[in-house]
Parts: C-alpha cells; structure tokens; sequence
C-alpha cells in the first residue's frame, strides 16, 4: 500500500551544464536541487496531498505557530552515488524512527514511518541527478516538520507540513580529514534532564548558537557542552556525539542519558568498532578527568561524528585555564581506520555485512 506522492515537474530545472557546475563544487547546504517534497497534515484529514513539485519558496500566515512557539523537528541524512552508479541512503529507517520520536517529544503529528521513507525514496529517485560523484560528496537530505495552523495559543498545531530539501554537498572523503579545535563551554548548557535533547528539534540549536560564537571568539572551530546539573560531565558537540581513544585501544562515548542526541553515526561507529575487536565503554566521563588522561598521555585520540562530517578528528581542547594537544593536533590511526571503514560502507565500496546501506 504506497501512499500516493504527486509529481509535478519544475519547468524551470537547471540545465544540465548548470547543474554540473554546481555538482563539481557543492560547497554545504548552500544550493538546493530542483524540486522539494511536501506533505500537509490536519486533524480530520490526516497525511495528504503529498507532492514533490518546483523548488521556492512558500507561503504561510504570519501567526503560523512555529514562528512563535518552535514547534519544529528535522532530521539530516545523506544519499551516496556507488562507484557501479547504484544510489544508496545509510540506515534511513533510524533516521525515520528518531524522526517519530522528535515529533512525540513536541506533540506534533507522527509522520509514519513507512510514508517517510517512501518520501525519501521517491524523492532521491526524481533528484539522482543531483548526487555528486563519490570523490566529490553526496546528497545531503533535509526532512523537516513545522506546525503550519494560524494561532497564537501556546498549545500543539493540529495542522502540520512535512517538507524535504535536498542540498549537494562536498566532500569529507579526503583520507585525511582536518583536525578542529573545540572550546568547552562552561557557562552555557545545551539541554536539561527532561527536556529536548535527544531529539531533533530546531530550538536546541538555537540555544546553541551563542555557545558557538563563544567557541569562535576564542579562535575554537567547534564546542564541548557538558551537563547541565554538574557542569562536569562531557555530553556532545554542537551537532556531533564525541569519542575518546585510549593508549590501550579502548574507545569511550557518552552514555545516552537523555540529554544527548542518539547519534546514527555514534550507533554504526560503536558496532564497527566492537567488531574490529576494540573496545567501546558508554560511560560519564568528566571534563577533569580528559585533562589529566590528555596531559598523562592515556588518552591518543579524540574525534567527533555526524552525517555531515562523518568523522573529524580533534587535535585540540581548549577552556578558561588552557589549550590541551592531542596526538599532536593530528588525525590519529584508529579515527582513520574507523573513518575509512564507515565512508567504505556508505559509498558501497565493501559488502555491507550490517544491512546498513539501502538501495534506492
Ligand atoms: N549530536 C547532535 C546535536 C547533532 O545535531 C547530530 C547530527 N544529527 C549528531 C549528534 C550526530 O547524529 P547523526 O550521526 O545521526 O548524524
């Protein structure tokens, strides 16, 4: 049973020349393909008149409740071009679930998941095009979710869009990926226990940004936020779960307490790493602790990983007190190796012995 998705083609698509231009050198989340997937949602009927139709904009009552109250989710995912040209999306029904889960955590209409998936799917399909080859990026796919009725209560829309972008972007294949430096925060905090920060909803990086230009003020590419009771505890980054080397092999992440997003990267990495036979601890560890095991050299690597950046190494911490080097300032060999295997996967260059990678 397909839910039925119109097909309206824009008749004002790039060229093909035009479009090759930008494939060559996509940049990130800057151009947009030709068409975007929309889906509108009301209490009486329900999902309809789904329709994938000419790029632009859109037009919504000034009183929509998403510009007043946020309720607002998304999800970020990618579609990779194989080298034998199949097109493959990486474990798309996480991103659907946690998508659902985002939604409930708002109050917002529940988007089933055999219809998100669909959506992507035919949508990947009508912009193949729009994938750049292998050595250049891939697709990165913005599902996302406002609450669309004209009204000023603080209570939950009952009309809702579903729309899906798609933006080419470039590439994070290089073997060497470049370290970033990371600024833990100690004053701000990213989420509360209770509150939205295992999910994906637009408010949580908007409470983010000042955090950041804190981080660019001291000359950091990136953040640490640790917890919010103690202020002690590391959680994440900006928008990328985190992981730590030791000297012995062992890997260690953050516990999903509730106030971190569930990576898909972090989940995938985890599993990688266990079947190469290292080590994965999901354990609190303190931002304290870190500064002693960088200083006494326990710990060898550090590295961050998301959808966007897959995996980017970190060769420096910096906070009030000081700057701490790890593995002087350079990508270190099992972020390399696990970068490798992940992007290998992805991309269908190996047999994917997980079932991560679907075809399209
Ligand atoms: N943490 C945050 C706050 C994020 O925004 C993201 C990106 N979705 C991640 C972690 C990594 O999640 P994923 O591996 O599913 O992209």
């Amino acid at each position: 049973k397909q839910f039925p998705i119109k097909f309206s083609q824009n008749p004002n698509s790039l060229s093909k020349k035009e479009r090759e231009a930008i494939l060559k050198k996509p940049g990130f989340g800057q151009k947009f393909t030709d068409h975007m997937l929309i889906i509108h949602y009301n209490d009486e009927k329900k999902w309809h008149d789904a329709e994938i139709k000419a790029y632009g904009p859109i037009s919504l009552d000034p009183a929509v409740c998403v510009f007043h109250y946020a309720q607002e989710i998304f999800e970020g995912m990618k579609a990779y071009k194989a080298n034998d040209g199949r097109i493959l999306l990486f474990r798309p029904e996480a991103n659907a679930k946690r998508f659902a889960n985002s939604a409930k955590r708002l109050a917002m209409a529940q988007l089933p998941e055999s219809i998100y998936l669909q959506a992507i799917n035919e949508f990947v399909k009508a912009e193949k095009n729009w994938i750049p080859d292998q050595e250049i990026g891939s697709l990165y796919l913005r599902p996302f979710m406002i609450a669309s009725k004209p009204y000023l209560g603080v209570k939950p829309s009952p009309e809702y869009l579903f729309m899906l972008i798609a933006s080419p972007a470039g590439s994070y294949f290089s073997k060497d990926a470049q370290s970033v430096s990371v600024w833990v925060s100690e004053f701000y905090t990213r989420a509360a226990p209770g509150g939205t920060g295992e999910v994906k909803c637009g408010g949580n990086y908007a409470a983010s940004l000042a955090a950041q230009q804190e981080a660019t003020k001291n000359q950091c590419d990136q953040l640490i936020f640790l917890d919010s009771v103690e202020h002690k505890w590391i959680e994440e980054m900006g928008g990328m779960n985190i992981f730590f080397v030791f000297k012995d092999g062992t890997l260690l992440t953050p516990p999903l307490s509730g106030t971190i997003l569930p990576g898909i990267t972090r989940d995938s990495l985890i599993t990688l790493a266990k079947d190469k036979g290292l080590t994965v601890k999901q354990e609190k560890y303190s931002i304290h602790q870190l500064i002693d095991d960088i200083q006494s050299k326990k710990i060898s690597e550090i590295f961050a990983c998301g959808t966007a950046a897959v995996i980017t190494p970190i060769g420096k911490i910096k906070n009030s007190k000081g700057e701490y080097i790890i593995n002087e300032g350079k990508s270190g060999k099992i972020t390399q190796e696990l970068r490798k295997s992940l992007i290998d996967i992805q991309f269908g260059n190996v047999i994917d012995p997980y079932q991560w990678v679907k075809v399209v």
